[in-house]
Parts: structure tokens; sequence; C-alpha cells
């Protein structure tokens, strides 16, 4: 599957277009023969469903996807339901999760870019890219990306994890943190790990980077090693944080996140031999 990122619909909308349509999060599903799908415009015809904030995303094989908002629960047929995306991995290709999410950003950004932030008129789709114009006062605001950097922090041969007071699912993670103005993402590696668990790393660096689009991150993985420091947590955002080792892993994040990337970067760290 190759996807095409193009903000520009084609004139005429093609019956077998695909449609990622979300509700807060949830993305609707067609359940056939066990299988599930993404509808096309056929279906949603069928569904007489009208999704509003339309974006055109790009294609998928040289076919469209688009991009709507929804606001009903109810569908005629029962083979479609909102399923949460993220509940969606391992259940559709990674491509199409990785669409949805795109559509889940850009949905949430129309939404909340409705009205220009200096002048308060409505704002228009820009002809030439994608971007929100104010027609009043030429202010143009593009999809917002707010940067994160996650870390693996290693301490001989144990990996630093910790749980989040956010996490819904009780799991053990990686350090996470978004980058303030201002901030080099080293800086903020740096600010997050003391803030949250009270240690100093040294030998910062750089992983690999995952769009996460839930609502709008762009995630910057590092990996470090601690320097000093016991840990300590800040008992707001994390409620607990601790050493493993490869052999005593706790619950951890499901296939797919970056986060699970570098605990099994760690996991596959050969210790034995010398660096
Ligand atoms: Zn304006």
């Amino acid at each position: 599957m190759l996807f095409k990122p193009d903000f520009k619909a084609p004139p005429n909308r093609d019956g077998s277009a695909l449609w990622f349509i979300l509700d807060n999060g949830r993305l609707l599903t067609k359940t056939n023969a066990d299988r599930i799908h993404i509808p096309d415009t056929a279906d949603v015809e069928a569904l007489r469903i009208a999704p509003s904030y339309v974006v055109h995303l790009g294609f998928l094989d040289g076919q469209s996807c688009y991009a709507g908002a929804l606001d009903t629960e109810s569908f005629s047929d029962a083979n479609f339901k909102l399923n949460n995306v993220r509940a969606l991995f391992g259940l559709l290709p990674d491509e199409l999760i990785w669409i949805a999410g795109r559509a889940n950003q850009l949905i949430y950004w129309s939404q909340t870019h409705r009205y220009c932030g200096k002048c308060g008129h409505e704002t228009v789709d820009k002809a030439d890219e994608r971007a929100k114009l104010c027609p009043r006062c030429q202010h143009v605001n593009y999809p917002r990306l707010s940067p994160a950097v996650i870390v693996a922090i290693i301490k001989d041969n144990q990996i630093l994890l910790a749980r989040n007071r956010s996490f819904k699912i009780p799991f053990y993670s990686v350090l996470a943190g978004f980058v303030e103005p201002g901030e080099s993402l080293e800086d903020c590696v740096n600010r997050e790990i003391k803030e949250e668990v009270g240690i100093t790393v040294k030998n910062i660096r750089y992983f690999g980077s995952q769009p996460w689009p839930f609502p709008d991150s762009l995630m910057i993985a590092f990996v470090a090693d601690h320097a000093a420091g016991e840990v300590a947590i800040d008992g707001s955002e994390i409620i607990d944080a601790a050493w493993f080792s490869k052999d005593n892993l706790p619950k951890i994040p499901p296939r797919l996140s970056i986060a699970r990337k570098l605990i099994d970067w760690f996991c596959q760290l050969d210790r034995s031999r010398p660096e």
C-alpha cells in the first residue's frame, strides 16, 4: 500500500473513494465477512450520512481518501460502527491506521480553527496549500503539530519505565513530554526527566520519530544513559517508576507505538558485548 498525501481533491468524486469518518477519535468501519473495512463513497451514500469538515487526505494506491466528521451514533446498517482508532491496531493494516490518524488530526484542526485567532472572522480553506486563511486579515494557520520527546533511559542492563496518571490502561512506558517554546529537543529531554523522576542523563542520542495524531503530536524518540541520581517520582503526572530488566518487564504499550519500539530495542541489546 502506498499513500500519497494531497490536499487537492480530484474534480469528480469517485464511487470507490475511501472515507475516514471520525467522531471524537472514533473511526467509522464496516464489517463484512468478519473483516473490517474502511467505507467507500457508495457505503456513505447508502448510509445517508453527511460528514462535515470534509478534507481530501490524498491517494492510497491511486484511490482518493477523504476525511470527515460525524455526530451520529446510529446507522441504518448494523455492519457499520464507530471504533476507537487505537483499538483497531492489529485489526486493520497499519497503513490504514496511519491514514485514519491523519484524518483525526486534520478534522480536529479544522474543528478548532473555524475562526481566525487574530481577528475572529470565519476562516476558509486556502486554495494553494493545506492551511486555513482568514479572508479579512489574511492570517494563515497551518495544521497544528505538537512536538514531544520520548526517551528510553538505560542503566546497566535495565530500562526506566513509568506509569503515567493519564494512561487509561495500567501499563508502564518510557518517559515523554511536550517541547516548550525556546527549548532544543535535548533541553526538553533533560528537563522532562529531571521533573518527572529526579535524575540526570548523559549520551542522549536520536532514535527515530513517529506521528501520533491523537490529536496532533509528533513523537521524537531518544535513548540516553543514566548519569546521576535516584529515581524520585513527581507524584502528579508519574505515579510509579522503576528500573526493569528485559526478563521482568511489566505490562508495556502495544505494538505500533514508538514507545514500544524503544522498549523492543532495549530488549534486543546484547549487553555481553563491550560498547
Ligand atoms: Zn483574521
